[in-house]
């Protein structure tokens, strides 16, 4: 017996035991460099020229080595194997495929619960067969057998080993950065890496963002596959029922902490099931990629969030830095242009159920079809004292409407709507809900200032104005005069007395007294309007100040008043008039300027009354 045949064994386990010891040590292990060198074993211990090796696969059996020139199939069914094997291991002096290979001997090699593995047969063996005992051979696939099983296994552990590591770098990366779309790629590279036979798509909710080179299809909840729906809304993973289909598809929820993003979609080219390892490998990756997608949206929130607080931040210490009306709605409009891209903004105020649209509004809403707009908002606004966010309004409006999209918060201080706003947009659809929110901050927060520089300003008026004629009071004149005569290089002043006033009171009574005073005081601001300021100066006294006109010019007016009233009143009466003037800047004071006119007067009175009267004709000047 030659060595070579009585130690065939020996150097066969050896060898083996050298393949699995250097491998193991190192991690780029490989599962086709463990075949080829376990080929190379098998063909040195039997000094064979060729061999042939099948691997079974589940159904049948599948080539993974051949080293000859042979023809050989590329696939064996179990019934082929069987009638080479005859239910017994070995096989000897036979031949397959269709160029026939014919083999010395053939080794069906199974696992111990005796599912198969492979068959291997080796052809030109240089050891005589006769030389070598049935026993050895079976021993042969008994160390072949073991050999494949824990190549396998190994295998397998460095294989999830290294789909881990994968894992492990998305992950690393996933806590690196917030850049959503670096960390898509990365999970996308990884699947297909790990998967390269399949393909990949995120199915994303609710995303408007343009991903360059990924594979991103909007989610449709009406027109989504079903197991794809099932996966969004359960956070599950679900196979599409593949009865019908050629390839499975599996869906993996793009899941986070708080809510389910979107789907992955996995595409296999088989339509056999995923294997259990897959599964939970796309689980995980999909998970990563869902909290990805959660923390840039929170992120992207929370910027937004602190963007918006600034703003209104800013807009309060604005508004409350007491600004008029006109500057504080200025100023809100322009925020409001900003922030929203606005087309037409209105503020409209309602005071005693009647609206006021206010002068910084847009222009459109002082037209028809704008009115057509603040009418609705103030039905809907005044009924259920809710906000308006409305995408496409076509269909509640009337005609051509040159806006779609709107937003209208209501003005509620102490439970009461003092006005409201509307922000209008061309296109339908334009306003997020987050401008909706942002804009019921703005509006929250400025009512207060607006409704005070409002009502500061009817204050002011009130102080400046009589009551009963809406004529300046008289200390706003004294402060116009004064002004003037700093500001000015001449003035004039009229001193109106209402003729036998008395008698009107006695006759008619003091309401048709009242009325008779009013429309006086309505004749004189209209003949004045423009040209000179009118106040009430005492009880039947109405007084003019014309800056830089002289005695000359106001007499003119003080001429056509003194005509006009007895016109104009009902019971008429007539008016008395006194004219003073300055023009020079020396010496002149506004008491001096009263008293002239006083003593015109006095003399327009005794001359008959129903009469103009210059200062410095009839008295004398100072
Ligand atoms: P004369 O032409 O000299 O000015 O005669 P007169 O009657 O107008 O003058 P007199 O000073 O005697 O009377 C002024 C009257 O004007 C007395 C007062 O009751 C009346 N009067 C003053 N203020 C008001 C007011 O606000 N309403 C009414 N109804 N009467 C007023
Ligand atoms: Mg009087
Ligand atoms: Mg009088």
């Amino acid at each position: 017996m030659d060595w070579s045949n009585k130690y065939f064994l020996h150097i066969y386990k050896s060898r083996l035991y050298d393949l699995m010891n250097v491998d193991s040590s190192t991690n780029t292990v490989n599962i086709h460099h463990w075949y080829r060198e376990w080929f190379k074993i098998v063909q040195d211990c039997f000094q064979a020229q060729d061999i042939v090796y099948y691997q079974w696969m589940g159904e049948e059996y599948r080539i993974v080595h051949v080293s000859t020139n042979h023809n050989v199939s590329y696939s064996m069914s179990s019934q082929s194997a069987d009638a080479l094997f005859h239910y017994h291991s070995l096989s000897y002096n036979s031949e397959i495929g269709k160029d026939t290979f014919a083999y010395d001997i053939g080794f069906k090699l199974m696992k111990k619960n005796s599912t198969p593995l492979g068959i291997l047969f080796v052809q030109g063996s240089q050891i005589s067969m006769s030389q070598l005992f049935e026993s050895d051979l079976l021993d042969f696939a008994l160390e072949s057998e073991q050999f494949l099983k824990k190549m396998n296994y190994f295998y397998k552990i460095v294989e999830d080993e290294q789909r881990y590591r994968e894992l492990y770098k998305v992950t690393e990366i996933f806590h690196s950065t917030m850049d959503i779309d670096l960390l898509l790629k990365q999970v996308i590279t990884t699947l297909y890496r790990v998967f390269p036979d399949y393909s990949f798509n995120l199915l994303l909710s609710n995303d408007h963002h343009k991903h360059e080179g990924l594979p991103i299809k909007g989610f449709e909840y009406d027109t989504a596959d079903l197991a794809a729906m099932q996966s969004f809304v359960n956070g599950t993973i679900e196979i599409a029922d593949s009865t019908h289909v050629e390839h499975a598809t599996l869906y993996a929820p793009l899941k986070g902490k708080q809510g389910v993003y979107g789907v992955l979609e996995v595409c296999s080219t088989h339509s056999f099931s995923y294997p259990e390892y897959e599964v939970e490998f796309i689980r995980l990756l999909a998970y990563t990629a869902g909290s990805a997608l959660e923390n840039a949206k929170l992120y992207q929130q929370s910027k937004s969030l602190i963007t918006d607080l600034q703003l209104i931040n800013e807009i309060s210490h604005k508004l409350n830095s007491d600004l008029r009306m006109s500057e504080t709605l200025s100023y809100l409009k322009v925020q409001i242009d900003r922030s929203f891209q606005a087309s037409a903004v209105a503020f409209i105020m309602i005071n005693q159920g009647e609206e006021q649209v206010l002068n910084e509004s847009s222009s459109f809403f002082f037209s028809e079809n704008g009115n057509q707009y603040i009418r609705f908002v103030k039905d809907r606004i005044v009924n259920e004292n809710e906000s308006l966010f409305i995408g496409d309004i076509s269909t509640k409006l009337e005609g051509q409407i040159p806006y779609f999209s709107l937003m209208a918060v209501p003005m509620v201080q102490k439970n009461l709507i003092k006005g409201f706003c509307i922000v209008l947009q061309e296109k339908p659809y334009s306003f997020s809900f987050d401008m909706y929110k942002l804009l019921q901050s703005f509006i929250h927060h400025s009512t207060l200032a607006l409704t005070n520089s409002m009502l500061r300003e009817k204050l002011e008026k009130m102080v400046i104005t009589d009551h009963l004629t809406s004529l300046y009071a008289r200390r706003y004149l004294d402060d116009e005069m004064k002004k003037s005569m700093k500001r000015d290089d001449r003035g004039s002043y009229i001193l109106m007395d209402l003729d036998n006033f008395k008698e009107i009171n006695d006759r008619y009574g003091h309401q048709v007294g009242d009325e008779v005073l009013i429309q006086t005081a309505r004749v004189i601001q209209r003949t004045v309007e423009g040209k000179g300021l009118p106040a009430r100066w005492g009880g039947e006294e109405i007084a003019v100040y014309f800056p830089n006109y002289s005695a000359a010019e106001s007499k003119v007016i003080a001429d056509e008043i003194v005509k006009r009233i007895p016109k104009e009143t009902s019971p008429s009466i007539t008016v008395s008039c006194g004219i003073s003037s300055w023009e020079d800047h020396n010496d002149i004071n506004v008491k001096s300027l009263i008293r002239r006119a006083d003593s015109a007067l006095y003399v327009a009175k005794n001359k008959g009354r129903n009469q103009v009267v210059m200062q410095h004709v009839e008295t004398s000047i100072k």
